[in-house]
């Protein structure tokens, strides 16, 4: 195991509510949601944060964005709106330092975010 809290997920190795997977992307429902659909979408392969990811340049970005998209359709919030989240670094809020995108949805969304 290693100590990378989204990898041991990514392993099976710590449960989540898994709502889709893909051969590189894994969605599973927030611990803390803060809207009617909360689900972290993270790379399987570890990326510390969005920009490392970007860096990276072999296409998971993309690969991670259609992941969103996917599952923001098959949770019913693609037609209403929904918001995608990458807090990149500790200023910007990122807690968990494995990539992941919150996709947001099922509410109204205010803006700018807090
Ligand atoms: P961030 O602050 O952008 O790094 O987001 C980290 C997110 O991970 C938070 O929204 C947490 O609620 C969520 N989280 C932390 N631990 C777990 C877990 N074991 N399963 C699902 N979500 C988690
Ligand atoms: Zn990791």
């Amino acid at each position: 195991m290693t100590d990378c809290l989204f990898c041991n997920i990514a392993a099976k190795e710590i449960p989540a509510e898994i709502v889709l997977e893909t051969e590189r992307a894994l969605a599973f429902r927030d611990i803390n949601p803060q809207a009617p659909t909360h689900v972290l979408v993270i790379s399987k392969a570890h990326h510390e944060n969005a920009a490392a990811l970007a860096e990276a340049d072999d296409g998971l970005a993309d690969d991670l964005l259609k992941a969103c998209h996917a599952v923001a359709v098959q949770e019913g919030v693609a037609e209403s709106g929904y918001r995608v989240v990458l807090n990149t670094g500790p200023g910007a809020g990122q807690t968990v330092f494995h990539v992941h995108a919150h996709v947001l949805g099922g509410r109204s969304l205010q803006w700018p975010p807090g």
